[in-house]
């Protein structure tokens, strides 16, 4: 991940914005920005831990926390996923 103005990597997270989106501060100069996180690859481990917490029944808000996907990628993907399992239906 790199800032989008400087191309420094020193990022840090930065809370979420009132979108519920991963918002991010660069160190080096100071910019705040969120990605558009619809095109970023969840890579295969954060979906097992998704799949792995989703089974602990954490919430999705929690999980968006924990791993720092979007809540909109998160709620298709469990749709899709839990889709014929009634403990996850709403
Ligand atoms: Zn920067």
């Amino acid at each position: 991940m790199r800032c989008p103005k400087c191309e420094s990597e020193n990022i840090v997270l930065n809370g979420l914005t009132r979108h519920d989106k991963q918002n991010h501060k660069c160190r080096d100069c100071n910019r705040q920005f969120s990605l558009n996180q619809k095109n970023k690859p969840i890579s295969d481990e954060t979906k097992a831990l998704i799949e792995k917490l989703m089974l602990e029944r954490v919430s999705l808000r929690a999980l968006v926390r924990i791993t720092g996907v979007s809540l909109q990628w998160l709620q298709s993907y469990v749709n899709g996923k839990f889709r014929y399992s009634p403990q996850f239906r709403s």
